[in-house]
């Protein structure tokens, strides 16, 4: 039985998953919270153990959709199990694991160091859509290139911020001054993160997006975790993708509520 991260799964994931199994598990494990059987907290390190609820909509092969529920589970509570079944009817998920990391690079170039705020965002691949003729992409990576967001050519920083162009303005960061930062798709919020902007790396991200512009890095593929972004293996598998997004800016909450 294969072992992702102390996670066990089930060896047939990989024939829906693909080279995005191991991906799919690591990023099942990072948002699970307590086990899905006892309710009880997971443990760093302990044997967990992972189901994954497969629906699949009538005719994949030509247009539709897989659907994909994952459940982590200490190993000692329930054994790795993979259900599949064929449903008649679309629709999207109806709930979506999302991640999401803020930083800020420093490009040296003639004109000395350039600071750039950076938003990187994916969510789980709980879905994949087959677009007849073209290989099958993320739905994420597919939705923001309809968005007019560009493939990224590499995983460098530097080339990114420098390449990243506006998209079509469908997509776009909120902040404020108090910490609140989210991402919103068409106004509606995809993630948010709610930071202290008294930490030394909060009010460097809200300074710098306030002289300039928030770059969007995002797609199918991306890692992200509590420590680290890793763009390599999304620039890799062609599904990393970036723009400039606009920021708009909301009053503080404690200066909006008096009103
Ligand atoms: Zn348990």
């Amino acid at each position: 039985m294969p072992i992702t991260n102390n996670i066990h799964w089930d060896a047939r994931l990989k024939d829906f998953k693909g080279p995005d199994t191991t991906l799919y598990v690591e990023q099942a494990g990072a948002a699970a919270r307590k086990c899905a059987a006892c309710q009880g907290p997971l443990e760093q390190g302990s044997p967990l153990s992972l189901t994954v609820d497969i629906e699949q909509g009538p005719n994949y092969e030509k247009d539709l959709f897989r659907r994909y529920k994952a459940y982590v589970c200490h190993l000692s509570c329930k054994d790795p199990e993979l259900t599949w079944k064929q449903v008649a009817d679309g629709g999207m998920p109806e709930q979506i694991e999302t991640f999401g990391s803020r930083f800020v690079v420093g490009i040296e170039s003639a004109f000395g160091l350039r600071k750039f705020a950076i938003l990187a965002f994916t969510n789980t691949n709980n879905l994949t859509i087959r677009e007849p003729g073209a290989e099958r992409r993320g739905a994420l990576t597919a939705e923001l290139l309809m968005r007019k967001f560009q493939l990224a050519p590499s995983a460098d920083y530097a080339q990114i911020v420098t390449m990243a162009a506006e998209a079509d303005g469908t997509v776009q960061c909120r902040a404020s001054a108090d910490g609140l930062i989210s991402l919103e798709f068409d106004n509606q919020p995809m993630w948010s993160l709610d930071l202290d902007p008294q930490d030394d790396d909060t009010a460097t991200w809200l300074e710098t997006a306030r002289s300039g512009e928030v770059t969007l890095i995002s797609g199918n593929h991306l890692r992200i975790t509590e420590t680290e972004v890793d763009l390599e293996f999304a620039a890799a598998s062609g599904s990393l993708v970036i723009a400039k997004i606009p920021v708009v800016w909301s009053l503080p909450r404690k200066l909006a509520s008096r009103n």
